[in-house]
């Protein structure tokens, strides 16, 4: 179908950049995994036993390396979550964990923006996490790094604000791994080519302020930077 046969313009296709091509990876859908690592677990109060749970954010929530974001609306605790990214590249459904890595494009930094008192109050009252979690330009991702062998299993991940470390931990600290996740999500969703799949946080997680210089890291891989500025809304 070409763009005369729309009766408004088509939205903008979402994509992320890659390293060493000036191609792009197209998104499709971003999804995320609830609680990943034991001791943020803790901190969010919860039981490190549960299982993996998994929420969606809008495709159009991403953001790239260099985005300045404005404090968002409805907010007084707006928090940084960093995470390892993973974006598939090969359709599949009940994908074993055995051939997880075969269904991975590639890796890369994200933060998972969090809106926390509006998803804490949304958790107590028993509504959806949308307003909490999935709200426009949550979702900063940095560039993707093409998967060679093994999804990765260990290597530092950090976030600092202004300079100071907020979040220190390991890969290997994550309660199901890359692996896990991606054979566990395709039992309740057929991957597409395009899906992204944000792996959960280390502890650490804190609120953010208007003027914020935030800089996420994964040992390997690109680091993701982004900076808050005004609230527009
Ligand atoms: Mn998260």
């Amino acid at each position: 179908m070409s763009g005369a046969d729309l009766i408004i313009a088509a939205p903008a296709l979402v994509t992320l950049p890659v390293q060493g091509t000036r191609k792009r990876f197209p998104v499709r859908r971003v999804y995320c995994v609830g609680r990943n690592y034991a001791e943020h677990v803790r901190e969010m109060g919860g039981d490190e036993r549960d299982l993996p749970f998994f929420f969606q954010k809008p495709t159009d929530s991403i953001e790239t390396d260099g985005a300045r974001i404005p404090y968002p609306s409805v907010t007084h605790d707006f928090q940084h979550e960093v995470e390892l990214v993973l974006a598939i590249g090969q359709e599949g459904e009940r994908v074993a964990i055995s051939d997880a890595a075969s269904h991975v494009f590639g890796v890369a930094v994200g933060i998972d923006l969090t809106r926390r008192d509006v998803q804490v109050a949304a958790r107590k009252t028993g509504r959806p996490w949308e307003i909490g979690k999935s709200f426009d330009r949550s979702a900063p991702c940095g560039e993707l790094v093409a998967l060679k062998g093994e999804l990765p299993a260990k290597g530092a991940i950090e976030l600092q604000v202004n300079g100071s470390i907020r979040q220190k931990g390991d890969l290997a600290q994550m309660i199901w791994s890359a692996a896990e996740i991606v054979s566990a999500l395709s039992m309740q969703y057929r991957l597409y080519p395009g899906d992204l799949i944000f792996t959960g946080t280390p502890a650490g997680v804190g609120p953010l302020d208007t003027g914020d210089q935030i800089c996420a890291q994964v040992e390997g891989l690109p680091p993701l930077q982004i900076s808050i500025t005004a609230p527009t809304l």
